[in-house]
């Protein structure tokens, strides 16, 4: 048994108080059962990926890099069909020229709408960046502009579907319903896979040939079955979220029925080309080895996740998830109703990276935002939000949205250090420590 107080020694020479440090170990303990079925979802997940990898006959080949067209491309296909299987999908487009997730999102949305179609969020607003891809906002380029309509139906306030508006809503023009897993910015549940199937099985029952496709943006690997299985024909996401495991550099990826994804190659390069052109530059390693590592890594990310909520459950914030329900994405956010705290949390995380750690974060204009948005992220890879990372609008409620860690003694270390911020700065009741 290591000794309790040689550790304490260890995280007070980083800046952790023995009362945190001490606060935080006794949550550690009562959560073991918790973490001990993450690593079983973990578990299940790797065997799913070396499977995919075993099948497709993944060979030290296809990390080579290509240039130029790319034809050819032995790495990048066989990537594509590894994402296929481990989706169960019929097909996948996995490409570092997808810059980012609303780039695969604004991809497999304009690529498979035409003008006259109208796409539905049965799951209310979608995520920020998305209100100016469908021109909710207007913007250049909108789905708006190219005459493609938008309706919405939210959810009823106990966060159930609202099952009579979205019925209401489907019409002879809806062609596609975006279903947005992750809870983002919202203040409401993130979907499990067994809920997102109810819906999709009744969107279905109404019009059989609707494009049902699923953000899933955090959401990969985070439950033993994925979207596809539950009936979805696309699914969505960033590499430099979960299924990149930290190491994909960049990308995104488009997962699903073949026609789907034709569609969505055909925007990206260009028709009749599609998925045969788009040289792999070398990243193809790091996009398997990356696949490879994400059951583990985004097994880290839920154990901060969950770590951070009962700390902060237990100093009487609001946290969504709460301490104790089941998660479906690695996302955790923490209502401080205070912006001092807000940032105090954010200046903790960033003091903890192991890159950037001494600098300040400031609440910032971003683009895609309609608020100022303080963000945290001492990154291997910039921006990379399965590595340790917060942020958060700021405006009412102040709610910061807290991510990732690639492994879980950092995301342990990161709560930590923004708890000890708070303390130093009595933002949080001292009794409740101590
Ligand atoms: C992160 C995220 C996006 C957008 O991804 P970016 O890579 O930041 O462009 C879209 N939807 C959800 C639910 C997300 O979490």
């Amino acid at each position: 048994m290591h000794n309790h107080e040689i550790m304490q020694k260890q995280y007070e020479r980083l800046g952790i108080c023995k009362e945190v440090y001490l606060f935080g170990s006794r949550i550690e303990e009562s959560l073991k059962q918790r973490f001990a079925s993450f690593d079983q979802t973990a578990e299940f997940n790797q065997m799913k990926i070396i499977s995919a990898m075993q099948k497709n006959k993944v060979s030290a080949e296809c990390f080579n890099a290509s240039s130029g067209y790319g034809y050819n491309d032995l790495g990048r296909d066989t990537l594509e069909a590894v994402y296929a299987d481990c989706f169960c999908g019929e097909d996948a487009l996995v490409r570092p020229q997808i810059t980012c997730g609303t780039h695969a999102l604004a991809l497999a949305l304009k690529s498979n709408l035409r003008p006259g179609d109208e796409l539905l969020s049965p799951v209310g607003k979608p995520y920020d960046t998305l209100e100016e891809v469908i021109g909710i906002r207007p913007s250049k380029g909108s789905l708006a502009e190219y005459g493609i309509s938008y309706r919405q139906a939210d959810l009823l306030k106990d966060g159930r579907f609202d099952y009579e508006s979205i019925r209401r809503a489907i019409n002879p023009k809806t062609k596609l319903v975006t279903i947005q897993r992750s809870k983002g910015y919202a203040t409401r549940p993130t979907l499990s896979v067994g809920r997102i199937e109810e819906l999709i099985s009744f969107i279905k029952k109404i019009k059989p040939d609707v494009i049902c496709m699923v953000d899933n943006c955090y959401g990969e690997f985070v439950e033993e079955k994925e979207p596809l299985e539950a009936g979805a024909d696309m699914i969505v996401g960033s590499l430099i979220k979960n299924p990149g495991g930290g190491l994909a550099p960049a990308g995104g990826y488009i997962a699903g029925k073949k026609e789907c994804v034709e569609n969505a190659a055909y925007l990206l390069t260009s028709p009749g080309l599609g998925k045969e052109v788009g040289a792999s530059l070398g990243v193809m390693q790091s996009f398997y080895q990356g696949l490879f590592l994400a059951p583990t890594v985004v097994n880290s990310a839920l154990k901060g996740a969950v770590f951070a909520a009962n700390i902060y459950e237990a100093l009487g914030f609001d946290v969504l998830p709460n301490g104790s329900e089941s998660r479906h994405d690695i996302i955790q956010s923490v209502t401080f109703h205070n912006p001092n705290a807000m940032t105090a949390f954010c200046r903790g995380i960033q003091a903890a990276a192991p890159v950037d750690s001494y600098v300040t974060p400031e609440p910032w204009a971003m683009p895609g935002y309609d608020s100022d948005v303080i963000m945290a992220a001492g990154a291997f890879v910039q921006g990379s939000s399965i590595e340790l990372s917060a942020d958060g609008p700021l405006k009412p409620p102040y709610a910061v949205y807290f991510q990732g860690g690639l492994t879980w003694y950092h995301a342990k270390l990161g709560i930590l250090m923004s708890l000890q911020k708070l303390y130093e700065q009595n933002l949080v009741n001292r009794d409740l420590i101590c």
